[in-house]
């Protein structure tokens, strides 16, 4: 069969555009070099990022798939531009920490870096105008976000995502401190109701510490202003991939 082609925008997000493609059960994602930080009060187009991260998810999606939980990636087709399958996405947004920071820190008062017992699990509900607000298992039943096995779903494939990262990230002398991940419901024929990870798995959505130096290596680099997040970003390439980073393609 012939490969998918791009069609019109159906949606452009912070740091992506989902395009239709000729496969009415798949989408074409591209991974744009636009920063943001505090629900887009803070933009800036970092080079090379778009292009990073692309590289960076296919590689963890696919080792995710290898720990058994489907995800939504079907085909790298381009330095910045992959196929996915078509979903509906839930909006619970589920993060997972190892170690206090960010918002937890600021909401119950903790110290950043504070260890965590056991991977903590937390979902907000996926709402810009809202601000993502921090929400229980209760909520996302009461206003039909998400069923009561759905819900399960995201916390058991969380924890194993958890645990597949961890050791990825360890061998690599980096601790995951926290992550964000996003689901869907695919829309696909002989697809329907089935749960994959959507999204992306980046450093825009993850905290990274270097073991030793606590040096960060994720997104917080550019909320913060704490050195050059293109660099940042090039340098966990070469880390991940052991070559430097060389651009194969334009924003
Ligand atoms: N995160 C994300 N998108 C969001 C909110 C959070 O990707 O809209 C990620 C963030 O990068 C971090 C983790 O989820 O790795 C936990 O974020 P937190 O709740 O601490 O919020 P923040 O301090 O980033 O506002």
């Amino acid at each position: 069969m012939a490969a998918p082609q791009r069609l019109g925008l159906l949606y452009e997000g912070k740091a992506k555009q989902i395009y239709a493609t000729t496969d009415d059960d798949l989408v074409w994602m591209h991974f744009k070099d636009d920063a943001t930080a505090f629900n887009g009060v803070k933009k800036a187009s970092i080079r090379d990022k778009g292009e990073v991260n692309a590289a960076i998810s296919a590689h963890l999606l696919r080792r995710v798939e290898d720990a058994g939980i489907p995800t939504h990636l079907v085909e790298v087709v381009g330095p910045r531009d992959q196929l996915c399958h078509r979903l509906e996405i839930i909006p619970v947004e589920v993060v997972v920490r190892n170690i206090a920071a960010g918002s937890i820190c600021r909401r119950l008062g903790l110290e950043e870096g504070t260890a965590l017992s056991r991977p903590l699990i937390e979902f907000f509900y996926k709402s810009d105008e809202l601000n993502d607000p921090l929400i229980n298992d209760d909520h996302a039943l009461m206003f039909g976000w998400a069923e009561a096995w759905e819900l399960a779903y995201l916390r058991h494939a969380a924890l194993r995502v958890n645990a597949t990262l961890c050791e990825f990230w360890d061998g690599l002398d980096v601790t995951l401190v926290d992550f964000k991940l996003e689901f869907g419901r695919a829309l696909g024929k002989g697809q329907t109701g089935r749960i994959l990870l959507a999204d992306e798995i980046t450093p825009d959505g993850s905290r990274l510490w270097e073991k030793n130096t606590l040096r960060k290596l994720d997104k917080d680099v550019f909320r913060r202003d704490l050195g050059d997040l293109g660099d940042t970003y090039r340098d966990l390439f070469a880390r991940i991939f052991g070559e430097a980073f060389h651009a194969d393609s334009e924003a």
